[in-house]
């Protein structure tokens, strides 16, 4: 049995997550202890209850402390990994998109193919929302040999959720892969709003287009309608190569449309000049999938907290090294032995 610290690194629902992917695809149980330590309300929410229940029915698996709220969970996973229909569903604003993450992998070698209806937030601020899953860690994932698919149905933003997303995975092998900056870049900005005026993405794009002018971006603005709450977000793709990086920024009451969009430029603007080939966010959400196949390397412009904690929870359940050579704030990430000569 491996015993996980919930407060160890960053101390969230990450170690939660990654724990589970890892069980399920490795057959190994695992207890949790201290879940979501490092937070101020630890404990189960009802996305990392969500995701417990999602991986317990993939995985046929034994748990205990399946509650919300819940500080210890222990999950012994039965071996197989059953394809099939489902709906996961959070039963708030949570991020269903974390709850996808769970998992995705561990999908891919399930014993046939499977539909996953996902039900709560889509579209969350500190989680991956779905256009980045869709534009940036997908692709990546497709490139790495995964047959997968990925809808929207219905957009759900905090504080109402009522999102659906639907998930397609057909059992498929993953391959190492070596991330590098392509050279020349391609920048679209897209201002999103839900039940707001498009007056508010028409000043985001504004500020877009100003702030990288010298990357001449693409302008777009998009409107979601069937949100059950307002919403507002503003991304910036950057295809450099065959990947892309993937800028994402929300709009929040008393901020200033022009505020949301000039963080994500700099987001950006420091990305571009950093020469890395992944941003943060994608940094630490690719360590497991590359952990998997075998091996990986790329470099990032911000090594984060999550990142490092991700990298201690997976050398729990695998003996595949991943080595962080830091260089100022980024890093240098290789996984695995040899993989990719
Ligand atoms: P808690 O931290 O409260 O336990 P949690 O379980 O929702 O919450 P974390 O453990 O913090 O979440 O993990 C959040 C995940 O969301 C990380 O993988 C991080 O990379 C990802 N993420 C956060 N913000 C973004 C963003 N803007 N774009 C893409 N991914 C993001």
């Amino acid at each position: 049995m491996i015993v996980l610290d919930g407060t160890h690194g960053e101390g969230g629902g990450q170690i939660l997550r990654t724990a589970l992917s890892l069980s399920l695809l490795t057959g190994a149980a695992f207890t949790l202890e201290r879940v979501r330590g490092g937070r101020s309300r630890p404990g189960l929410l009802r996305q990392h209850l969500c995701a417990v229940q999602a991986a317990a029915s993939i995985g046929g698996a034994y748990v205990e402390g399946a509650e919300l709220g819940s500080q210890r969970v222990l999950f012994a996973p039965s071996g197989q990994l059953a394809g099939g229909t489902y709906r996961f569903a959070i039963g708030s604003a949570g991020s269903a998109m974390l709850v996808l993450q769970t998992v995705l992998v561990p999908l891919l070698h399930a014993d046939g193919p499977s539909t996953v209806t996902l039900e709560g937030g889509t579209h969350n601020p500190m989680a991956p929302p779905l256009p980045f899953l869709q534009s940036s860690f997908l692709p990546l994932l497709r490139r790495m040999g995964a047959d997968v698919r990925l809808r929207l149905d219905r957009p759900g933003f905090y504080p109402a959720g009522g999102g659906r997303a639907v998930l397609e995975v057909t059992p498929s092998t993953l391959r190492p892969v070596e991330v590098r900056r392509g050279s020349g870049v391609t920048v679209r900005a897209v201002a999103t709003v839900a039940n707001l005026p498009p007056s508010i993405a028409e000043r985001e794009l504004k500020k877009l287009r100003r702030q990288l002018r010298e990357h001449a971006p693409t302008l777009e603005q998009e409107e979601l309608t069937a949100s059950l709450s307002p919403g507002n977000l503003v991304r910036v793709e950057v295809e450099h190569g065959d990947e892309v990086a993937c800028f994402v920024g929300f709009g929040e009451r008393r901020r200033r449309a022009e505020n949301v969009a000039a963080r994500v430029a700099g987001q950006v603007l420091r990305w571009l000049e950093s020469g890395a080939a992944v941003e943060e966010h994608l940094a630490d959400q690719l360590l497991l999938p590359m952990a998997w196949a075998g091996g990986g390397a790329f470099d990032v412009d911000v090594l984060s907290e999550h990142t490092r904690t991700n990298v201690h929870t997976i050398a729990q359940f695998m003996d595949v090294p991943v080595t962080l050579e830091e260089r100022g704030e980024g890093a240098g990430v290789r996984v695995g032995r040899n993989a990719l000569r």
